[in-house]
């Protein structure tokens, strides 16, 4: 970390580091050098998975290393599935603050351009705590692709002898969301971000390999 952070910003790396079991003092949000320890930690083992499984183009690597430690191990594996089975994907998203979700949510609202791309607002959506990452599908010729029956077909392909450590929102029946995936962790939202929020450590995040 070179840039100057905010302490809200240094507070929610700091959640992640500890849902990663890196991190395991007080959530502060000031940056000393027991964070500084866990960041670098965090980095070590981010660059020890990517070496243990593939890389992938700069933006889904960016993408990828906002995410959780295991949400990084399964997204790198979902991706290469994808790839692998001849599917142009990238990772679109990761894991975004509640400040830069806020910043979603009043695209399109309040007077500003735009679509509306979003419901949730900061800590509202799964993206908020580092387990959730959406997929783009390409065409060879790099043109992106919005039809829907591509992502139900790579949704397929993604969750292909994978039916324990993600979670496809294909699957899902109030709001299906066919780029989604996360983790599968059993926790809804509200119990989801309480864990992240409180420290209270994400447990089913920490048992995972
Ligand atoms: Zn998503």
């Amino acid at each position: 970390m070179s840039a100057p952070m905010l302490t809200k910003d240094i507070l929610f790396f700091q959640r992640l580091l500890h849902a990663d079991g890196l991190y395991l003092d007080d959530l502060d949000g000031q940056w000393g050098p027991k964070t500084e320890k866990a960041s670098l930690a965090f980095d070590q083992r981010a660059e020890q998975i990517r070496a243990e499984t593939r890389s992938f183009d700069i933006r889904s690597e960016n993408n990828i290393l906002t995410l959780s430690l295991k949400a990084q191990r399964q997204a790198r594996l979902c991706l290469g599935r994808l790839i692998d089975g001849g599917v142009h994907a990238r990772i679109l998203s990761g894991t975004r603050t509640y400040e830069e979700q806020n910043a979603l949510f009043r695209q399109g609202r309040f007077g500003n351009p735009g679509p509306r791309v979003t419901e949730a607002r900061g800590g509202q959506s799964n993206h908020n705590f580092g387990v959730a990452w959406d997929i783009g599908i390409f065409t060879a010729a790099g043109g992106y692709v919005t039809d829907e029956a591509a992502y139900r077909a790579a949704g397929a392909i993604a969750m292909a002898g994978d039916s324990s450590a993600t979670e496809w929102g294909g699957h899902w029946t109030k709001f299906v969301d066919y780029p989604h995936y996360q983790l599968k962790l059993g926790l809804g939202l509200s119990d989801l971000r309480t864990a992240f929020e409180t420290g209270a450590g994400i447990a089913p995040l920490t048992a995972l390999a």
